[in-house]
């Protein structure tokens, strides 16, 4: 398997060395390569014509990949503004920079970057898997509105380092704290005692273990491109499915082993 790993560079605390040799250890036969950001890596492979082209294109397309409401699912027919064509071409030009407050729909965002992948690295033992600190989200037909995510696996598949801190739920009693304090008008009270008082309980921006619990998600990525089926039911493992913060931090900080005894004899069974 050709495993491509995309950086992030806004995120110091997540490194893609300490990845890549625990991709290596589970999957020993693996060729990986690290990149840059995945757009100005696939961008630079194009003319400079091209790529105007291209980077013009992409600013609309993105554009639309904008969530606008959460209670409604993107509209093809929408069109965007100029200028929010012209805040995603200053993006594209600025990779690294840190986004704030844009939502966007992960599998549209997923095809909108597998249109920059070149036909000779899309064969079915070619990986791409592309970490970024856009926060993106999918439409859930059920209750109908759209819930921020982690990662989307897919070609290639994204994992969001803004997402692993936005998109679980804190503990019950930090919204209850949070809701007690703001009803006091003690915002900053609220800002500085929560993030005492939780310290340690969610995943926050530059936490230290960051690039461990993202071993968790590009391990959930590699079993979805091996098997289809990227989640475990089993809570301590790397693969559960953790929708609050304290799920991630038990199958992904905490557990007393990595995969559960079920996927540790699947995962030997694929490499034989
Ligand atoms: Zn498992």
């Amino acid at each position: 398997m050709f495993i491509y790993l995309y950086d992030e560079a806004a995120t110091p605390t997540l490194d893609l060395g300490g990845i890549t040799n625990y991709i290596k250890d589970k999957l020993p036969s693996s060729q990986i390569e690290v990149r840059e950001n995945f757009i100005t890596f696939h961008l630079a492979r194009l003319e400079r014509r091209g790529r105007e082209e291209k980077m013009s294109h992409l600013a609309e397309e993105l554009a639309r990949a904008k969530v606008r409401k959460l209670g409604a699912p993107l509209n093809d027919l929408f069109v965007p503004l100029k200028g929010e064509i012209g805040y995603e071409r200053r993006r594209l030009e600025n990779q690294n920079k840190r986004v704030a407050g844009i939502l966007y729909d992960g599998f549209v965002l997923s095809g909108i970057l597998q249109g920059l992948l070149p036909p000779e690295e899309c064969a079915l033992n070619q990986v791409h898997i592309v970490f970024t600190n856009q926060l993106f989200g999918t439409w859930d037909e059920h209750d109908r509105r759209y819930h921020a995510r982690v990662s989307i696996y897919n070609k290639p598949s994204l994992i969001s380092t803004t997402g692993i801190v936005e998109a679980p739920a804190k503990p019950r009693e930090y919204y209850l704290l949070k809701q007690q304090y703001t009803a006091l008008g003690m915002y900053d009270a609220a800002e500085v005692g929560l993030k005492g008082n939780f310290r340690g309980r969610f995943i926050d921006y530059n936490d230290e273990r960051m690039t461990r619990v993202m071993k968790g998600y590009v391990l959930q990525a590699l079993m979805h491109q091996l098997t289809g089926e990227p989640f475990c039911t089993d809570k301590s493992c790397r693969l559960y499915n953790a929708h609050w913060q304290e799920e991630v931090i038990r199958s992904q900080v905490e557990n007393p082993y990595d995969l559960c005894p079920a996927h540790e004899r699947m995962l030997e069974a694929l490499l034989s």
